[in-house]
C-alpha cells in the first residue's frame, strides 16, 4: 500500500522530528525555528494569555486552602519570579473564554517551573502540575470539553517553591539551595487539538516499534513504512487529511496478536518518598497533587488501576484534604485506586528491629481495614535498600502472600537472577515475589519498556507475564495521560506484549500462583549490593530509633501488667501515637540517613516527643509500683524486662555493695600496659588504648590475633563515586589513615565492682574521642563507652578486632534471629557484601567458643577473615552537608564466650548493653539487686538452652487480652514452656497472627500447637519462628 522508504535511520529521524517529543514529555525537543512543523508543538493552539487575570498571595507557611484564600491578593503576571525555596504562592486565576474558542476543548496551561496544585473555587483539589524542563513535566489541565462563549471561571493555584526533587543546588542529591527563585513562565488558556494529540500518540507507537523491535522483525519494517506514509499525508491545514492519517494509523493499530503472546499488567504508581529531598510537610502536599491527578486520569481512562502504598500518606490526605479523601474512597471501593503495601510507611527493612517491622504491618493493615474495609495481599516496597530474611514470615503473618520490589536491579556487582520467584525466609515461610523486569518503578509506558518487560523477564518460559509500574516517581507525580494513551494502544497489538491496564497486582499474583511449582526459590535475605553507607549515616537517627524500640518494650510490658493484674487503664492511644512517630521516622530515606538536613530537624522534633511522652508514661506507671499506689501491693516493686522473662520483684534488702562481690575486678597498671580481670575475663590494654590480649579465665585460649590489636580505631578515606550519604565503597579499605597521636589515659575506677580506664584521642583533622574501657564484676563483656566530637569530611571511623577464631562465616543479629554471611571474598557475590547490616551484635565462632562484637546503636559491620569490624561514624556531604557533624555517644563491647554461637548469652549481653545504654536510657528502670519475685512471665526451653526470647508483651489492639510475642532465636526446633504468674486472670490462650487475628487458612504454616494447663503454656517452635500468643483476660 505504501512504498518502503530508502533509508531506515533517516526516515526514523524524520518521523521522530515530526512527532517532536521524547519520553512522552509534552514539550518539544526540536529547535525553535522548526517548531511550527511538529505535532507536539501544535497541541495547544491558539494559546491566549490576554483572557486571564492573575493575582497572588505569598507565604512562607504551608497554609490550608481556607486560610490562604482569605488573604489579600495582589496583581501579578507571567514573567514574575517567586521565592525563596519552600515558600508558597497562591494564585487566583480568573478567565473569560474568548468567543473564537467556542465549542472547543480548552486547557489551562501553567508553568511555574515548580510543583503546583490547581484548586476549584470551592476548595476542591483538582490536579497537580509540574513545571520546568525535566522529563517529569505536567503543564496542562483540561477545563472544558466544549467551551461556551464568554464563559467565566476562577481557579486557585497553589505554587510550591520546589521541584519534584526538591531544591538541590547544582544536582538532585546536593543540599538544597535556600534562595531559589521560580519564574512563572506560562499562565494561559488554550485550545487543545485532540485530533493532533491522537495522531501524535498513535504515531509514537509506530515510531517506537520501528526503532525498538529487533531488526528483521516484519512489524518493525511495517511500522516504519506506515509511519512514513502518515508524515507524507499529514497537513495541519487540512482536517480531511488529518482524518485520513488517523484512519491509516487505526488500521495498523487494530492488528492483533496470536495466542501465547507475553502479557504485562501495567499498574499506575507514583512513588512518593515520605521525606527525602523535601520535608514531611511537603510530602502531604505531594500526595494531594499526585493523587488528584490520578483521579482525573481515572475519568479519562475508565479501566485504569493505580496502586498506592503507605497508610501514613493516606492518613495525611484524610486529615488535610477531606474532599479529596472522599473521592479517593469512592475509587477504592470501585477498585481503581488500589491500596497496596500494607505498612505504615515504606520503611527501611535493614535497620528497624523485628517488633518495629511487625508494627509497620499492624498499623498499615489496620488502617486499610478501618478506612477501606479491606486488607492488601501485596507487600509493595519498590525502593528500600535491602530486604531482611524474616520478611517472608512477617508478610505471611500479616495476612499477605505477595511481594513486589525492583530495587535489586540496582545491584552493582551481580545481576539478580529471577523476575518471578518464591522468596523463602529464615524460618521457611514462603511468599510469591516479583521484580518488574523493566527494572524501574517509574516506567514511562513506552514500547521500549514493554519490550524490555519481556526480554528481561527471567521466568518468561514459566510464567510469561510481568508487572509494569508506570508513572513519575521519587518525588511523585504519577502517570500522565500520555503514558496511559501509549499503554492503551498496546492492549493487543501484533508483535507487542499484551498490556492490561485493568488488572490489579493481586490478580497478577493469583495468576502467578498457578505456576508456583515451576518457579525458582530464593532463600534468605535480599542483600542490596549498593547503598551500604545507609547503615551508618545520620547516626543520631539510628541511635534514637534503637533507644525508642527499647523504650516501647518497657512501656508496653509495664502497662500490660498494670492493666491485667492491677486494673490500671492501658494508655493505648498514646502508645500507638508514639509507635506512629517511630514508624514514620523509619521511612526508607529517613532512618537510612539519606535525606536533606531539614528533614532531620523534623525528625529530632518527633524523637523529642517520643522520649518526653514515653518517659512520662514510664514514670507514671513505675510510680504506681513504687509509691504503693496499687493497694494490692505492699511496698515497692521493680520491673524487670529481660530477654526471656518479665518480672516484678521486691527490692532485695541485701546491700548491693557487699565486699564479697563475686568475680570482683582487679586492675593492675604495668610499665607498658594495664591488666584488668574479673576472674572470668582477662584483658590487657596497652597505653595507646589497644586491646593486646583477651582471654576467658577458665579457657587457655587467646582471642586477639598475636601481634595485632583489638579496639583498633582506624580512620578511612570515604569518598564514594556518587550518593555520598548512601554509599560506602569497597576501595575505602585500601586507604586507611592512621590515627597519629597516642591518647592520654587515666584510671577512672579501680573497685571490686568495676574497673574503668579513660582514653582521650584526637582523631583526624578536627575530632576528639573520649573512650572508657570498662569491665564489671561478674561480666564476660568488655565494654567501650564513647563520647565523640566529630567534624570530618569524607572520612569514616571504624573499630577493628582481629581475632584468632577461624571460620568461614560470621553471624549477624537480624530481626527475630540472626543471619550468617561469608567473611571471605571468593566470588563476586561474597565480595559485594563488604559492608553488611547487623543489629546488636555480630559473632565469629569455632566449635566450642566464639567472640561477639556488640553495639548499642550501630548497624554497619564489615568482617574480613577473622577480623570483626564495626563502622562507627561517617561524614558524607550530600544531601546534608552537616551530616553527623557534632557530638555522639555510643558503646560497643566484646564478649568472648563458651560455647560457640548460637548461644543464649550473646543475646543476653546484647540486651544488657542496650538496656543500659547512654543517658537517653537513664530513666529506664535500673537493674538492682532483686529480692522476691511477685510477678513473672517467663519462657524456658525444655533442654535449658534459653533460645525462646520475648519480643513484646502488649495489650491486644481490640480485645480484652494480652499479646505475648516470642521467637526462636537460635535457629533450631525447640519445645518450651511459658510460665504465667498466678495473678494474671487468663481464661483462654490461642496463637494469633501478627495482626492479632485468629489463625486462618492462608496462614496455616504460621500456626503453633498450644496446650495450656493452669499456670503454663507449652509451645513448640520451628527455627526462627515468631509466635504471638493471645491471653484472653477474664
Ligand atoms: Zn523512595
Amino acid at each position: 500500500m505504501f512504498a518502503r522508504p530508502v533509508n531506515e535511520k533517516v526516515t526514523l529521524d524524520r518521523i521522530n522530528q515530526f512527532c517532536g517529543w521524547k519520553n512522552l514529555k509534552p514539550r518539544s525537543f526540536v529547535v525553535p525555528s522548526r517548531r511550527a512543523t511538529t505535532l507536539c508543538d501544535n497541541l495547544w493552539t491558539p494559546v491566549d494569555r490576554s483572557c486571564i487575570q492573575l493575582e497572588v498571595f505569598s507565604s512562607t507557611e504551608r497554609l490550608s486552602f481556607v486560610e490562604a484564600t482569605k488573604k489579600s491578593f495582589r496583581a501579578t503576571q507571567v514573567g514574575e519570579s517567586f521565592g525563596p525555596s519552600w515558600s508558597t504562592h497562591w494564585f487566583k486565576l480568573s478567565y473569560v473564554i474568548p468567543s473564537y474558542m467556542e465549542g472547543q476543548e480548552i486547557h489551562l496551561l501553567w508553568d511555574s517551573n515548580s510543583e503546583a496544585l490547581v484548586w476549584s473555587l470551592d476548595g476542591q483539589p483538582l490536579q497537580g502540575l509540574t513545571g520546568g524542563a525535566g522529563d517529569m513535566v505536567r503543564y496542562d489541565m483540561k477545563i472544558s470539553d466544549a467551551a461556551k462563549k464568554e464563559e467565566k471561571g476562577t481557579l486557585f493555584i497553589e505554587m510550591a517553591c520546589n521541584g519534584l526533587f526538591g531544591n538541590g543546588a547544582g544536582g538532585t542529591e546536593e543540599p538544597p539551595e535556600p534562595n531559589r527563585q521560580f519564574q512563572l513562565s506560562e499562565a494561559a488558556i488554550a485550545v487543545f487539538r485532540r485530533d493532533i494529540w491522537n495522531i501524535l500518540c498513535d504515531l509514537t507507537i509506530l515510531r517506537d516499534m520501528a526503532s525498538s523491535l529487533p531488526k528483521g522483525n516484519p512489524w518493525r519494517e511495517r511500522a516504519l513504512i506506515v509511519a512514513n506514509a502518515v508524515v507524507n499525508e499529514f497537513s495541519f491545514q487540512d482536517k480531511k487529511r488529518i482524518s485520513k492519517c488517523r484512519d491509516i494509523l487505526s488500521n495498523f493499530l487494530k492488528q492483533k496478536n496470536g495466542d501465547g503472546q507475553a502479557s504485562i499488567v501495567a499498574i499506575g504508581h507514583c512513588h512518593i518518598d515520605t521525606a527525602w529531598l523535601w520535608p514531611y510537610d511537603e510530602t502531604i502536599r505531594k500526595c494531594a497533587r499526585s493523587w488528584s491527578s490520578q483521579l482525573r486520569n481515572m475519568e479519562m481512562f475508565p479501566s485504569y488501576k493505580f496502586a498506592c502504598s503507605q497508610a501514613q500518606q493516606y492518613d495525611w490526605v484524610k486529615i488535610h484534604y477531606p474532599q479529596l479523601w472522599s473521592r479517593i474512597l469512592e475509587k477504592v471501593k470501585s477498585n481503581h485506586f488500589v491500596p497496596v503495601g500494607g505498612t505504615w510507611v515504606e520503611m527501611d527493612c535493614n535497620l528497624p528491629n523485628g517488633e518495629s517491622l511487625v508494627r509497620q504491618f499492624l498499623f498499615g493493615q489496620k488502617f486499610f481495614e478501618k478506612e477501606f474495609q479491606m486488607k492488601t495481599k501485596v507487600f509493595w516496597l519498590p525502593d528500600t535498600f535491602g530486604y531482611a530474611p524474616q520478611l517472608p514470615q512477617i508478610i505471611k503473618g500479616s495476612d499477605m502472600s505477595y511481594f513486589v520490589t525492583q530495587k535489586m536491579s540496582w545491584n552493582r556487582y551481580n545481576k539478580f537472577p529471577y523476575s518471578s520467584f518464591i522468596w523463602e525466609g529464615l524460618d521457611g515461610s514462603k511468599v510469591l515475589a516479583h521484580f518488574p523486569p523493566a527494572d524501574t518503578y517509574n516506567s514511562l509506558g513506552t514500547v521500549h519498556e514493554a519490550l524490555l518487560s519481556v526480554s528481561n523477564n527471567q521466568e518468561i518460559g514459566v510464567y510469561n507475564a510481568s508487572l509494569m509500574l508506570f508513572g513519575h516517581g521519587d518525588g511523585g507525580g504519577g502517570p500522565t495521560p500520555a503514558m496511559l494513551e501509549s499503554l492503551s494502544r498496546m492492549r493487543d497489538l501484533a508483535s507487542l506484549p499484551q498490556v492490561h491496564l485493568d488488572r490489579t497486582p493481586t490478580q497478577f499474583f493469583e495468576e502467578m500462583q498457578k505456576h508456583q511449582d515451576e518457579l525458582p526459590i530464593w532463600f534468605g535475605e535480599l542483600y542490596l549490593e549498593d547503598h551500604r553507607g545507609t547503615l551508618t549515616s545520620q547516626s543520631f537517627v539510628k541511635r534514637n530509633n534503637r533507644r525508642a524500640e527499647e523504650m516501647m518494650k518497657e512501656i508496653e510490658a509495664l502497662y500490660s501488667i498494670l492493666y491485667a493484674v492491677y486494673d490500671v487503664s492501658y494508655p493505648h492511644e498514646t502508645i500507638n501515637q508514639l509507635w506512629k512517630y517511630i514508624l514514620l521516622n523509619q521511612f526508607h530515606d529517613v532512618l537510612p540517613g539519606s535525606s536533606i538536613g531539614d528533614v532531620y530537624k523534623d525528625v529530632r522534633v518527633y524523637y523529642k516527643k517520643i522520649f518526653e511522652q514515653g518517659k512520662e508514661l514510664l514514670n507514671k506507671g513505675l510510680g504506681l509500683l513504687s509509691r504503693g499506689g496499687l493497694n494490692k501491693v505492699a511496698p515497692e516493686l521493680v520491673l524487670g524486662v529481660e530477654t526471656s522473662c518479665i518480672t516484678l520483684e521486691e527490692p532485695s534488702t541485701v546491700s548491693n555493695n557487699s565486699d564479697k562481690t563475686e568475680n570482683a575486678v582487679s586492675l593492675e597498671e604495668r610499665e607498658l600496659d594495664i591488666r584488668i580481670s574479673n576472674g572470668k575475663v582477662v584483658a590487657i590494654i596497652d597505653k595507646n588504648g589497644r586491646l593486646c590480649s583477651l582471654r576467658l579465665g577458665d579457657l587457655d585460649r587467646e582471642f586477639i590475633s598475636p601481634g595485632q590489636f583489638g579496639n583498633n580505631l582506624v580512620l578511612y578515606e570515604d569518598i564514594p563515586t556518587a550518593f555520598d550519604a548512601w554509599n560506602v565503597e569497597a576501595y575505602s579499605d585500601d586507604k586507611p589513615l592512621p590515627i597519629q597521636q597516642p591518647p592520654q589515659y587515666k584510671i577512672l575506677a579501680n573497685e571490686p565492682g568495676k574497673a574503668a580506664i579513660q582514653f582521650s584521642y584526637s582523631i583526624g583533622e578536627n575530632s576528639t574521642l573520649n573512650q572508657v574501657v570498662q569491665l564489671c564484676a561478674g561480666s564476660n563483656m568488655l565494654e567501650f563507652k564513647n563520647r565523640c566530637y566529630w567534624n570530618e569530611s569524607f572520612k569514616m571511623l571504624r573499630v577493628e578486632f582481629p581475632t584468632t577464631i577461624r571460620s568461614d562465616r560470621v553471624a549477624y543479629e537480624t530481626q527475630f534471629g540472626y543471619v550468617t554471611r561469608p567473611n571471605h571474598r571468593n566470588t563476586t557475590w561474597e565480595a559485594a557484601k563488604f559492608e553488611v547490616c547487623g543489629h546488636r551484635f555480630c559473632d565469629i565462632s569455632e566449635p566450642g567458643f566464639g567472640l561477639a562484637l556488640l553495639n548499642d546503636s550501630k548497624y554497619g559491620y564489615s568482617a574480613k577473615g577473622s577480623t570483626l569490624r564495626l563502622t562507627l561514624l561517617r561524614s558524607p556531604k550530600s544531601p546534608d552537608k552537616e551530616c553527623d557533624i557534632g557530638d555522639h555517644a555510643f558503646s560497643y563491647a566484646v564478649l568472648p564466650h563458651v560455647p560457640d554461637f548460637p548461644c543464649e548469652q550473646v543475646f543476653t549481653a546484647a540486651h544488657k548493653l542496650n538496656r543500659e545504654a547512654g543517658e537517653e536510657s537513664d530513666w529506664l528502670p535500673r537493674s538492682v539487686a532483686k529480692g522476691k519475685t511477685v510477678f513473672n512471665i517467663s519462657v524456658e526451653s525444655d533442654d535449658g538452652r534459653n533460645g525462646i526470647l520475648i519480643s513484646s508483651l502488649k495489650k491486644a489492639e481490640e480485645r480484652n487480652a494480652l499479646i505475648l510475642r516470642v521467637y526462636e532465636s537460635l535457629g533450631r526446633h525447640c519445645t518450651g514452656i511459658i510460665r504465667l504468674a498466678q495473678q494474671l486472670p487468663v481464661v483462654d490462650v490461642e496463637a494469633v497472627n501478627l495482626l492479632e487475628e485468629k489463625q486462618c487458612q492462608s496462614s496455616a504454616d504460621y500456626s503453633v500447637p498450644v496446650f495450656r494447663s493452669r499456670d503454663h503454656v507449652r509451645v513448640s517452635l520451628r527455627p526462627f519462628q515468631i509466635v504471638s500468643l493471645q491471653f484472653q483476660l477474664g
